[in-house]
Protein backbone atom coordinates (compact mmCIF):
# COMPACT_ATOMS: atom_id res chain seq x y z
CA UNK A 1 0.00 0.00 0.00
CA UNK A 2 1.12 3.51 -0.42
CA UNK A 3 2.05 5.75 2.31
CA UNK A 4 0.38 8.49 2.55
CA UNK A 5 2.81 11.88 2.38
CA UNK A 6 0.60 14.65 2.46
CA UNK A 7 -3.39 14.85 3.95
CA UNK A 8 -5.92 17.64 4.07
CA UNK A 9 -8.92 16.65 6.12
CA UNK A 10 -11.80 18.61 5.80
CA UNK A 11 -9.49 22.02 5.93
CA UNK A 12 -11.03 25.96 5.38
CA UNK A 13 -9.05 28.98 5.11
CA UNK A 14 -9.94 32.78 4.52
CA UNK A 15 -7.83 35.56 4.80
CA UNK A 16 -9.59 36.93 7.53
CA UNK A 17 -12.22 36.95 9.68
CA UNK A 18 -14.90 39.18 7.62
CA UNK A 19 -13.31 37.59 4.36
CA UNK A 20 -15.21 34.84 2.38
CA UNK A 21 -13.84 30.96 2.64
CA UNK A 22 -11.24 30.45 -0.22
CA UNK A 23 -11.25 27.03 0.82
CA UNK A 24 -14.07 24.87 2.11
CA UNK A 25 -13.95 21.94 3.68
CA UNK A 26 -11.09 20.31 1.40
CA UNK A 27 -9.88 17.32 1.83
CA UNK A 28 -7.14 14.83 -0.53
CA UNK A 29 -3.98 12.94 -0.23
CA UNK A 30 -0.99 13.11 -1.64
CA UNK A 31 1.47 9.58 -1.54
CA UNK A 32 4.97 9.31 -1.47
CA UNK A 33 6.70 9.58 -4.98
CA UNK A 34 3.75 10.26 -6.59
CA UNK A 35 3.12 13.07 -8.97
CA UNK A 36 -0.16 15.21 -8.86
CA UNK A 37 -1.44 18.45 -10.41
CA UNK A 38 -3.32 20.94 -8.92
CA UNK A 39 -5.24 22.49 -11.73
CA UNK A 40 -8.60 25.05 -11.33
CA UNK A 41 -9.17 28.25 -12.57
CA UNK A 42 -7.54 31.93 -11.44
CA UNK A 43 -9.02 32.15 -7.71
CA UNK A 44 -9.69 28.57 -7.21
CA UNK A 45 -7.75 28.33 -4.27
CA UNK A 46 -4.69 26.38 -5.91
CA UNK A 47 -2.37 28.77 -4.27
CA UNK A 48 -3.84 28.90 -1.13
CA UNK A 49 -3.34 25.21 -1.14
CA UNK A 50 0.66 25.77 -1.92
CA UNK A 51 0.59 28.33 0.74
CA UNK A 52 -0.73 25.94 3.36
CA UNK A 53 1.88 22.77 2.66
CA UNK A 54 4.50 25.18 3.50
CA UNK A 55 3.15 26.21 6.75
CA UNK A 56 2.99 29.87 5.21
CA UNK A 57 -0.66 29.53 6.16
CA UNK A 58 -2.61 28.04 8.77
CA UNK A 59 -6.15 27.14 8.33
CA UNK A 60 -8.76 28.06 10.43
CA UNK A 61 -10.86 24.35 10.24
CA UNK A 62 -9.27 21.17 9.79
CA UNK A 63 -5.84 19.57 10.19
CA UNK A 64 -2.70 19.24 7.50
CA UNK A 65 -0.75 16.32 8.01
CA UNK A 66 2.54 16.21 6.58
CA UNK A 67 4.85 12.73 7.11
CA UNK A 68 2.66 12.18 9.54
CA UNK A 69 3.19 15.30 11.62
CA UNK A 70 0.48 17.92 11.91
CA UNK A 71 1.35 21.27 10.60
CA UNK A 72 1.18 24.10 13.37
CA UNK A 73 3.64 26.74 14.61
CA UNK A 74 5.62 24.53 16.68
CA UNK A 75 6.05 22.03 13.79
CA UNK A 76 6.59 24.50 10.77
CA UNK A 77 10.10 24.34 10.90
CA UNK A 78 10.54 20.54 10.48
CA UNK A 79 7.74 20.46 7.86
CA UNK A 80 9.41 23.32 5.42
CA UNK A 81 12.74 21.16 5.58
CA UNK A 82 10.68 18.44 3.62
CA UNK A 83 9.00 20.71 1.05
CA UNK A 84 10.51 22.58 -1.79
CA UNK A 85 8.59 25.36 -3.43
CA UNK A 86 9.14 26.74 -7.03
CA UNK A 87 7.36 30.25 -7.49
CA UNK A 88 5.82 31.56 -10.79
CA UNK A 89 8.46 34.50 -11.04
CA UNK A 90 12.02 33.28 -11.37
CA UNK A 91 13.61 36.28 -10.87
CA UNK A 92 12.39 36.71 -7.02
CA UNK A 93 13.99 33.42 -6.33
CA UNK A 94 18.07 33.30 -6.50
CA UNK A 95 20.12 34.46 -3.65
CA UNK A 96 23.89 33.58 -4.70
CA UNK A 97 25.71 35.71 -7.71
CA UNK A 98 26.20 32.60 -9.65
CA UNK A 99 24.51 29.20 -10.58
CA UNK A 100 26.71 27.37 -8.21
CA UNK A 101 26.53 29.78 -5.37
CA UNK A 102 23.04 29.84 -5.46
CA UNK A 103 22.41 25.80 -5.55
CA UNK A 104 25.40 25.95 -2.96
CA UNK A 105 23.61 28.64 -0.30
CA UNK A 106 20.78 26.08 1.32
CA UNK A 107 22.84 23.45 1.40
CA UNK A 108 25.33 25.49 3.14
CA UNK A 109 22.80 26.63 5.80
CA UNK A 110 21.67 22.87 6.21
CA UNK A 111 25.54 22.32 6.91
CA UNK A 112 26.17 20.26 4.49
CA UNK A 113 30.09 18.76 4.50
CA UNK A 114 32.40 21.37 1.54
CA UNK A 115 33.41 17.68 -0.04
CA UNK A 116 29.83 16.69 -0.55
CA UNK A 117 28.56 20.08 -1.24
CA UNK A 118 30.82 19.86 -4.93
CA UNK A 119 29.48 16.24 -5.68
CA UNK A 120 26.03 17.41 -5.29
CA UNK A 121 25.95 20.93 -7.06
CA UNK A 122 27.21 18.81 -9.97
CA UNK A 123 24.69 16.19 -9.67
CA UNK A 124 21.51 18.48 -9.17
CA UNK A 125 22.68 21.02 -11.91
CA UNK A 126 23.01 17.83 -14.29
CA UNK A 127 19.68 16.68 -13.18
CA UNK A 128 18.09 19.97 -14.34
CA UNK A 129 20.71 20.04 -17.78
CA UNK A 130 22.41 23.14 -16.51
CA UNK A 131 25.80 21.83 -15.52
CA UNK A 132 27.30 23.76 -18.21
CA UNK A 133 26.47 27.15 -16.25
CA UNK A 134 27.99 26.44 -12.71
CA UNK A 135 29.96 29.93 -13.10
CA UNK A 136 26.78 32.12 -14.76
CA UNK A 137 24.98 34.93 -12.70
CA UNK A 138 21.33 34.06 -12.66
CA UNK A 139 20.23 37.46 -14.40
CA UNK A 140 21.52 36.15 -17.48
CA UNK A 141 19.91 33.35 -17.69
CA UNK A 142 16.40 32.51 -19.81
CA UNK A 143 12.94 32.15 -17.95
CA UNK A 144 13.17 28.31 -18.09
CA UNK A 145 16.72 28.14 -17.11
CA UNK A 146 16.34 30.28 -14.16
CA UNK A 147 13.43 27.87 -13.08
CA UNK A 148 15.75 25.05 -13.63
CA UNK A 149 18.21 26.55 -11.37
CA UNK A 150 15.93 27.14 -8.97
CA UNK A 151 14.54 23.28 -9.08
CA UNK A 152 18.15 22.55 -8.70
CA UNK A 153 18.43 23.83 -5.60
CA UNK A 154 15.89 22.78 -3.68
CA UNK A 155 16.83 19.41 -4.84
CA UNK A 156 20.36 19.96 -3.28
CA UNK A 157 18.82 19.98 0.24
CA UNK A 158 16.82 16.64 -0.33
CA UNK A 159 13.21 17.92 0.28
CA UNK A 160 10.68 15.34 0.51
CA UNK A 161 8.11 16.65 -1.71
CA UNK A 162 8.53 19.46 -4.93
CA UNK A 163 5.73 22.14 -5.24
CA UNK A 164 5.50 24.22 -8.57
CA UNK A 165 3.41 26.54 -8.12
CA UNK A 166 2.48 27.96 -11.99
CA UNK A 167 6.42 27.88 -12.17
CA UNK A 168 5.76 27.87 -16.06
CA UNK A 169 3.19 30.55 -15.72
CA UNK A 170 5.97 33.18 -17.24
CA UNK A 171 7.88 31.39 -19.11
CA UNK A 172 7.45 30.57 -23.48
CA UNK A 173 6.26 27.36 -24.57
CA UNK A 174 9.89 26.49 -25.19
CA UNK A 175 10.50 27.11 -21.13
CA UNK A 176 7.11 25.48 -20.20
CA UNK A 177 7.91 22.36 -22.27
CA UNK A 178 11.73 22.01 -20.48
CA UNK A 179 10.72 22.30 -17.05
CA UNK A 180 8.41 19.50 -17.58
CA UNK A 181 10.69 17.51 -19.18
CA UNK A 182 13.01 18.43 -16.18
CA UNK A 183 9.92 17.57 -13.48
CA UNK A 184 9.19 14.39 -15.09
CA UNK A 185 13.03 12.93 -15.40
CA UNK A 186 13.44 13.99 -11.50
CA UNK A 187 9.96 12.50 -10.72
CA UNK A 188 11.16 9.27 -12.33
CA UNK A 189 14.66 9.38 -11.41
CA UNK A 190 14.52 10.37 -7.30
CA UNK A 191 12.34 8.87 -4.82
CA UNK A 192 10.35 12.54 -4.45
CA UNK A 193 6.53 13.36 -4.37
CA UNK A 194 5.83 16.47 -6.87
CA UNK A 195 2.94 18.65 -7.45
CA UNK A 196 2.43 20.68 -10.03
CA UNK A 197 -0.23 23.66 -9.75
CA UNK A 198 -1.26 25.48 -12.83
CA UNK A 199 -4.55 26.43 -14.92
CA UNK A 200 -2.95 24.98 -18.05
CA UNK A 201 -4.68 21.46 -18.63
CA UNK A 202 -1.88 20.79 -20.94
CA UNK A 203 0.59 20.23 -17.96
CA UNK A 204 -0.97 17.72 -15.97
CA UNK A 205 -1.36 15.37 -18.85
CA UNK A 206 1.95 13.44 -17.17
CA UNK A 207 0.80 13.40 -13.97
CA UNK A 208 -0.23 9.89 -12.19
CA UNK A 209 -3.29 11.82 -10.54
CA UNK A 210 -5.16 15.27 -11.34
CA UNK A 211 -7.04 16.83 -8.05
CA UNK A 212 -9.42 19.63 -10.20
CA UNK A 213 -10.68 22.86 -7.55
CA UNK A 214 -13.59 24.95 -8.31
CA UNK A 215 -14.88 27.69 -6.47
CA UNK A 216 -12.58 26.48 -2.71
CA UNK A 217 -13.71 22.89 -3.64
CA UNK A 218 -12.25 19.37 -5.22
CA UNK A 219 -14.30 19.27 -7.80
CA UNK A 220 -12.73 16.45 -9.17
CA UNK A 221 -9.79 13.86 -8.46
CA UNK A 222 -8.87 11.32 -10.89
CA UNK A 223 -6.28 10.07 -13.50
CA UNK A 224 -5.88 13.19 -16.22
CA UNK A 225 -7.34 10.50 -18.79
CA UNK A 226 -10.66 10.17 -17.05
CA UNK A 227 -10.42 13.86 -15.99
CA UNK A 228 -10.23 15.08 -19.90
CA UNK A 229 -13.04 12.94 -20.55
CA UNK A 230 -15.14 15.33 -18.61
CA UNK A 231 -14.38 18.16 -21.25
CA UNK A 232 -17.97 19.64 -21.53
CA UNK A 233 -18.38 20.04 -18.11
CA UNK A 234 -14.41 21.13 -17.39
CA UNK A 235 -15.55 23.96 -19.85
CA UNK A 236 -18.33 24.98 -17.37
CA UNK A 237 -15.82 25.70 -14.58
CA UNK A 238 -13.05 27.74 -17.36
CA UNK A 239 -11.03 24.72 -17.77
CA UNK A 240 -10.05 23.99 -21.35
CA UNK A 241 -8.89 20.63 -22.58
CA UNK A 242 -5.59 20.06 -24.65
CA UNK A 243 -6.44 20.00 -28.21
CA UNK A 244 -4.51 16.65 -28.46
CA UNK A 245 -6.40 15.13 -25.80
CA UNK A 246 -9.74 16.37 -27.72
CA UNK A 247 -8.33 14.17 -30.57
CA UNK A 248 -7.39 11.15 -29.36
CA UNK A 249 -10.44 10.94 -27.49
CA UNK A 250 -12.43 11.84 -30.94
CA UNK A 251 -10.30 9.61 -33.01
CA UNK A 252 -11.07 6.76 -30.15
CA UNK A 253 -14.78 7.54 -30.44
CA UNK A 254 -14.65 7.38 -34.78
CA UNK A 255 -12.36 4.08 -34.31
CA UNK A 256 -14.96 2.39 -32.56
CA UNK A 257 -18.08 3.77 -34.85
CA UNK A 258 -16.26 2.57 -37.77
CA UNK A 259 -15.63 -1.08 -36.17
CA UNK A 260 -19.13 -1.16 -34.89
CA UNK A 261 -20.26 -0.55 -39.10
CA UNK A 262 -21.94 -3.68 -40.99
CA UNK A 263 -19.71 -4.80 -43.67
CA UNK A 264 -21.65 -4.31 -46.95
P1 LIG B 1 -5.49 30.45 -7.42
O1 LIG B 1 -4.10 30.09 -7.03
O2 LIG B 1 -6.32 29.27 -7.81
O3 LIG B 1 -5.55 31.54 -8.45
P2 LIG B 1 -5.65 31.69 -4.80
O4 LIG B 1 -5.44 30.65 -3.77
O5 LIG B 1 -4.53 32.60 -5.14
O6 LIG B 1 -6.25 31.02 -6.12
O7 LIG B 1 -6.88 32.62 -4.36
C1 LIG B 1 -8.11 32.11 -3.88
C2 LIG B 1 -8.98 33.27 -3.43
O8 LIG B 1 -8.35 33.91 -2.33
C3 LIG B 1 -9.18 34.35 -4.49
O9 LIG B 1 -10.50 34.82 -4.42
C4 LIG B 1 -8.21 35.43 -4.07
O10 LIG B 1 -8.69 36.70 -4.46
C5 LIG B 1 -8.20 35.31 -2.57
N1 LIG B 1 -6.89 35.72 -1.99
C6 LIG B 1 -5.69 35.24 -2.33
N2 LIG B 1 -4.71 35.83 -1.58
C7 LIG B 1 -5.35 36.70 -0.76
C8 LIG B 1 -4.90 37.60 0.25
N3 LIG B 1 -3.62 37.72 0.56
N4 LIG B 1 -5.84 38.34 0.90
C9 LIG B 1 -7.15 38.23 0.61
N5 LIG B 1 -7.65 37.39 -0.34
C10 LIG B 1 -6.76 36.63 -1.02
Amino acid sequence: MRECFIEFRNVSFRYGDEQPWVLDDVSFTIYKDEWVAIIGHNGSGKSTIAKLMNGLLFPQKGEIIINGIPVNEQTVWDVRKQVGMVFQNPDNQFVGTTVQDDVAFGMENRGFAREEMVNRIDEVLQAVRMEDYLLTEPHRLSGGQKQRVAIASLLAINPEVLILDEATAMLDPKGRKEIMRTVSEIQEKNEISLITITHDLEEVVQAERVIVMNSGKVWAEATPRDIFKQKDDLRKIGLDVPFVAVLADELKQLDIMIKNEPLN
